[in-house]
């Protein structure tokens, strides 16, 4: 039951009707007997200011941010951490004593999707199809993990030049063309590879990105972080392959559960998160 003593909890987007996040977190909640609550909130992109504020006028503890506005809200806040600078973007703000500040917890979320299959990143080779907002926290975890290199195939290498850039600095990063024979080459290489395009989602659930199979030694893990549907086209190719799979279910539970012990102190049960996800989606 809540009381004037439970403290309070959010997500905002635009749109937020579909958000899987207060069924995921107020289980989570109930699970370890917090006195909290979390509800959705819409945000129009020109009342984010406002909206940051009123937060802070209701004493809100904290929200997670989605679509649109993880990298708007980054200027409305009191301190940013080095995560969610590096990644360009906050999917976490706690407020700690009327300073709000933004966290990304993404890339926490994709190396608990790591962590779930054993897979130690530590001196391995990463191949990355897509390089759009997703990509970034992957690619910050891999680092945070100590990837050896990090090869991203795209349709459009001139556009991920600047993302490039920006992570040379921490580990051996190059981009190709899908079906440049560099790229290929790299994939007879590969540990790991990471879909962050959106292609096999939900509803255009017959397509996938570009891979060559051929090219890859059995042992590689595949990592979908599409999440609808369970299993994308990509992964199904993957399974009968032989290869070990991984979908994008544990990196959103674990993106919400580590937001979560940031503004409770609490660990909360993430595979609890994730199956609750999962029927939240099998519902649609
Ligand atoms: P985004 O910023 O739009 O980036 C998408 C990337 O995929 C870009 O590099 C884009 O290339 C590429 N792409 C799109 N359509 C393509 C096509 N037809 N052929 C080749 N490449 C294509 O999207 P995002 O926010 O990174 O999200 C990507 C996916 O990750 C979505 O499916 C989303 O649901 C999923 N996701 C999952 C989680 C999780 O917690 N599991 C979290 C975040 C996102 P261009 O730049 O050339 O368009």
């Amino acid at each position: 039951m809540f009381t004037g003593k439970t403290k309070n909890l959010a997500v905002i987007g635009n749109p937020i009707e579909h958000s899987l996040s207060p069924a995921m977190q107020n289980a989570a909640i109930e699970k370890a007997a917090l006195d909290y609550a979390y509800i959705a909130l819409r945000v129009e992109e020109s009342d984010l200011n406002e909206a940051v504020a009123g937060f802070k006028a209701l004493n809100f503890c904290g929200f997670n941010v989605t679509i649109p506005h993880k990298t708007a809200i980054i200027e409305f806040l009191d301190e940013i951490t080095e995560d969610a600078l590096i990644i360009g973007a906050v999917n976490t703000v706690k407020n700690d004593g009327g300073k709000l500040i933004g966290y990304n917890t993404d890339y926490i979320g994709f190396i608990e999707g790591l962590k779930s299959k054993k897979f130690c990143a530590e001196n391995k080779n990463a191949i990355l199809l897509g390089a759009g907002g997703a990509a970034r926290a992957v690619i910050w975890g891999l680092i945070k993990e100590k990837i050896k290199s990090v090869n991203i195939g795209v349709r459009n290498p001139q556009k991920a030049k600047s993302l490039v850039a920006e992570f040379e600095k921490y580990t051996d990063i190059k981009c190709f063309e899908f079906a440049d024979k560099e790229f290929e080459d790299k994939l007879s290489k590969a540990d790991l590879i990471v879909n962050t395009t959106p292609l096999g989602m939900y509803p255009k659930i017959d397509e996938m990105p570009p891979l060559n199979f051929e090219k890859l030694s059995d042992k590689v893990l595949i990592y979908d972080i599409i999440y609808s549907p369970e299993k994308t086209k990509l992964l199904i190719e993957a399974e009968k392959h032989g290869h070990d799979i991984v979908n994008g279910e544990i990196m959103l539970a674990g993106q919400g559960a580590a937001a979560l012990k940031l503004w409770t102190g609490t660990e909360p049960d993430i595979a609890h998160m994730q199956s609750v996800l999962r029927s939240s989606l099998s519902k649609g």
